[in-house]
C-alpha cells in the first residue's frame, strides 16, 4: 500500500495541468459539505468543552472554530477562474486548511478520551473523528495525499489515546481503529485511481475532439482555412452587407511542373510560403483559405472595385518575389480572378465570379488580374460548349489535315508543307485552329489532337516525292511531355516516312520557362532525326538565348512583320535583324504570309531562305496536294521568267519539270 502511495505521487506530478485543474475544482465544488462538517464539528467540540471545560479541550476547541472559519472563508473567495490562474496557490490553501481542521478534530478526541471520564464524551469524540476521517477521505478522493493525511492525523490520534488508556476493550477498539485507517487509505486510493482515469479519459476527449474540429476547419499543410470554413466565412460577411466584398480567386502558374519537376517537398514548402505572403494581405480584414492544389482565396471587405483590383495588383506583385528552397530561389507566379459583391450576391454566385474571371486570367497570359465582368461568363460558356463538341470531333470525323506550301526562294521549288488543322463544325461550320487550339490547350485534349494529326500529316507525306517534308505543329503544353518523342518514333515507324522529312514547329512560348524536361524532350527529338523550327518568331520573347540552347532548323518569322513591310520601318529592321542573326546561327529563315510579289522579292532580298503564304497557295486538303504539285511546277517556269535577270535565282540550273526540296 505503502508503494500505491508513491505511486500516487508521481503519477501525480505528472498530471497535465488542466487535469490538476479539474481535479482542484472539484475539491472545492461542494461547499455545502464543508459547511457541515466545520459547523457539526463546532457544535461537537462546544459540547465536549461546556461538560469537560478542561483549558486544554478550551484551546484546542477554540483552534478548531478557527480553522473551520478559515476553510469556510477560502471557499468564499475560490471562484471557477481562481483554479487556471493559480493552481497550485489554491491547492496549498487548500491542503492545509483540511489538514488544519483534522488535526483539530484529532486532537479535540485525543485529549477528551485522555482528559474526560464521560463516556459518553469519548463517544461522541470518537464517533466525530472516524466519520469525519471516512467523510474526509471520500470527499478529498481527487488530491489523495490530501485525503489520507486527513485520515490519519484525524482517525490515528483516537487509537494513541485508547493504546494509552490500555484497558483491554480500548486496546482491542484502538486497533479496529488502525485496521479502518488502513482499510480507509486503500479504498481512497483505489477510488482515486477510477476518479483519475475517468478525468483524463475525459481530457483525452475533449483534446481529440479539439483537434478533429480544427483539422475539419483548416488547411493542414498550410494552417490556414479549407474551402469550407471559406465559404461559411463568405457568407457571415455578406450577412453582415456593411460595404462591398471583393473575393480574389488565385491560382498559381504552372505549379503541376514545379512540382514535377521539384519534387512535392518543394512544393509543399512553395504553398506555405505562399500562404504566409498572402496571410500578411489578407488578414486582419480578411480572411483567406487554401481551396486544394495550388488556389488560394482571399474574402475582404472593400471600398470599390478599385480598392479591389489595387489589393488584387498586390497579391500579383506579393508572388513575383522567388520562394528561396534549399536548392536555390524558384521564380513563381500567379493569375488572379477577382469579383465584388452587389446588393443581392450570394457566396456561391460571388465565388462562381471569382473563378471565371481566373478563368480569363489564365486565358490572358497568366500573372495577371482579372476583375469579373459578364460578358466573360458567356465567353466561357461558348468555350466550354467548343471544349464538349471538341472532344467528339476526332469520333465524328469533322476534322481535317490541310496542307499549304513552303516554297525554297532560290529555286522556288516547293519544299515541304505545313499541316495546319481545319475543323468542319456540324452546327457552326468552319472553326479557325486559332479559336479552338487554345481551348483543347487548356483542356487537355490538345494530346489526342496532336497525335492525330501528326498520323494524318505523316501518312500524307509518305505519299508525296522523297524530297518533300512535312510540318507539324506542337502545342508548348506538349513540350515536357517524356513521351512525346516515343509517340513521334512510333508515328514514324507505322507511317513509313523518314525522320528528315519530318519537321517540328514550336512556338517560343513553349521554351520561356527554361524547363530541363523541355529540353530532355527537344534533344530526344532531335536525336531521331526530326528538324525543328522556331514558329512565330518575333512575336513573343524572341530571346537570343532560345536559339542558343535549343539545336533549331529553322527560324519561321511571324506573318505580322511581313504584312507591315512596306509601311513599318520597325517590321523591316525586325527581318532584316533575324535575318543576319539567323545566317550567323546558320539557321534557314522561313518567312510567313508572303501574299504579294513585292513582299516576295523583299524577303528574298534580305536573305530569307524561304517563304509561305497565299502568294504560293491557301492551306488544301491532302488530296489537291499532287495537282498543286503540278500547277506549282509549270507556274515556277512563269515566275522565273517574270524574275529572269535576277542571276542570283539558282531556277534554270535545277531545271523545270523537276522537284527538289
Ligand atoms: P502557324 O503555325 O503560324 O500557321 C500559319 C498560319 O498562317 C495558318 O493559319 C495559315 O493559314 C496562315 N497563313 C499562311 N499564309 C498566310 C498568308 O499569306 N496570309 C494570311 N493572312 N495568313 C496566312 P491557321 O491555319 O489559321 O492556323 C493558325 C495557327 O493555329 C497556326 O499558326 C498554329 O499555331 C495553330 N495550328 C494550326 N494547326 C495546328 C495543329 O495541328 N496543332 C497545333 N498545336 N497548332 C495548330
Ligand atoms: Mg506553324
Ligand atoms: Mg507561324
Amino acid at each position: 500500500m505503502l508503494l500505491n502511495l508513491f505511486s500516487v505521487r508521481t503519477s501525480d506530478e505528472e498530471l497535465a495541468k488542466a487535469v490538476r485543474v479539474a481535479l482542484l475544482k472539484a475539491l472545492f465544488a461542494s461547499r455545502a459539505s464543508l459547511v457541515m462538517g466545520a459547523f457539526s464539528g463546532v457544535v461537537i467540540t462546544s459540547a465536549v468543552v461546556y461538560f469537560c471545560p478542561s483549558p486544554w479541550l478550551i484551546a484546542a476547541g477554540a483552534l478548531l472554530v478557527l480553522t473551520g472559519i478559515g476553510r469556510i472563508a477560502s471557499f468564499g473567495l475560490f471562484q471557477p477562474g481562481s483554479a487556471d490562474a493559480g493552481t497550485i496557490k489554491w491547492e496549498i490553501i487548500y491542503q492545509f486548511g483540511a489538514l488544519a481542521y483534522a488535526a483539530m478534530l484529532g486532537l479535540v478526541t485525543f485529549l477528551t478520551i485522555l482528559i474526560s471520564d464521560d463516556l459518553r464524551l469519548h463517544l461522541l469524540t470518537a464517533a466525530t473523528s472516524t466519520g469525519y476521517a471516512a467523510a474526509a477521505a471520500a470527499r478529498n478522493t481527487g488530491r489523495p495525499g490530501v485525503a489520507i493525511g486527513q485520515l490519519l492525523i484525524c482517525a490515528l490520534p483516537l487509537s494513541i489515546a485508547l493504546l494509552i488508556q490500555a484497558s483491554v476493550p480500548s486496546i482491542v477498539l484502538a486497533i479496529v481503529n488502525l485496521l479502518y485507517i488502513t482499510v480507509m487509505v486503500d479504498i481512497t486510493l483505489r477510488t482515486y485511481k477510477t476518479v483519475l482515469d475517468a478525468f483524463i479519459d475525459r481530457q483525452e476527449k475533449l483534446r481529440l475532439a479539439t483537434v478533429y474540429e480544427r483539422l475539419s476547419r483548416t488547411d493542414p499543410l498550410t494552417g490556414i482555412d479549407n474551402r469550407t470554413t471559406l465559404k461559411r466565412n463568405l457568407e457571415e460577411l455578406l450577412d453582415r452587407r456593411d460595404g462591398q466584398i471583393a473575393v480574389i480567386w488565385l491560382d498559381l502558374d504552372r505549379f503541376k511542373q514545379i512540382n514535377d519537376t521539384l519534387g512535392h517537398n518543394s512544393g509543399d514548402e512553395i504553398l506555405q510560403s505562399v500562404a504566409s505572403r498572402l496571410a500578411n494581405l489578407a488578414y486582419p480584414s480578411g480572411k483567406l483559405a487554401r481551396f486544394g492544389g495550388d488556389e488560394f482565396i482571399i474574402v475582404t471587405p472593400v471600398k470599390d472595385s478599385q480598392d479591389a483590383m489595387a489589393l488584387g495588383d498586390r497579391v500579383r506583385f506579393s508572388l513575383t518575389e522567388p520562394v528561396e528552397l534549399e536548392n536555390g530561389p524558384v521564380d513563381i507566379s500567379a493569375s488572379i480572378g477577382l469579383s465584388i459583391s452587389n446588393e443581392y450576391s450570394t457566396a456561391d454566385e460571388l465565388l462562381r465570379h471569382a473563378d471565371v474571371a481566373l478563368y480569363e486570367a489564365k486565358a490572358h497570359g497568366r500573372n495577371c488580374v482579372q476583375l469579373f465582368d459578364p460578358e466573360m461568363e458567356r465567353r466561357l460558356l461558348n468555350s466550354k460548349q467548343i471544349e464538349h463538341d471538341l472532344r467528339r470531333a476526332i469520333m465524328n470525323e469533322e476534322l481535317e489535315v490541310y496542307f499549304q506550301p513552303v516554297v525554297d526562294l532560290k529555286t522556288l521549288r516547293v519544299k515541304s508543307f505545313e499541316a495546319l488543322l481545319r475543323w468542319h463544325h456540324p452546327v457552326n461550320g468552319s472553326v479557325p485552329p486559332s479559336l479552338f487550339i487554345p481551348i483543347a490547350e487548356a483542356s487537355n485534349s490538345i494530346g489526342a489532337i496532336t497525335e492525330w494529326v501528326l498520323m494524318q500529316a505523316c501518312k500524307e507525306a509518305a505519299k508525296w516525292p522523297n524530297g518533300l517534308s512535312v510540318a507539324v505543329n506542337m502545342s508548348p503544353a506538349l513540350l515536357n511531355m517524356r513521351s512525346l518523342p516515343t509517340l513521334v518514333s512510333e508515328t514514324l515507324l507505322r507511317t513509313g516516312l523518314p525522320p528528315r522529312r519530318l519537321n517540328l514547329e514550336i512556338t517560343e512560348t513553349a521554351l520561356v520557362e527554361d524547363n530541363p524536361e523541355t529540353k530532355i524532350v527537344l534533344e530526344s527529338l532531335k536525336n531521331l532525326g526530326v528538324s525543328l523550327s522556331l514558329d512565330d518568331f518575333g512575336t513573343g520573347y524572341s530571346s537570343l538565348s532560345h536559339l542558343c540552347r535549343y539545336r533549331f532548323d529553322a527560324i519561321k518569322i511571324d506573318r505580322s512583320f511581313l504584312a507591315n513591310v512596306h509601311q513599318h520601318s520597325e517590321s523591316r529592321a525586325v527581318i532584316q535583324a533575324i535575318s543576319s542573326l539567323a545566317t550567323s546561327l546558320e539557321l534557314t529563315v522561313v518567312a510567313e504570309g508572303i501574299e504579294t510579289f513585292d513582299q516576295l522579292m523583299y524577303i528574298y532580298d534580305h536573305g530569307c531562305a524561304a517563304g509561305q503564304g497565299y502568294y504560293f497557295a491557301k492551306p488544301m486538303p491532302g488530296r489537291d496536294v499532287p495537282g498543286y504539285l503540278e500547277r506549282a511546277e509549270r507556274e515556277r517556269a512563269a515566275l522565273a521568267a517574270s524574275l529572269s535577270g535576277r542571276e542570283d535565282l539558282d531556277v534554270e540550273r535545277s531545271g523545270p519539270g523537276r522537284m527538289v526540296a
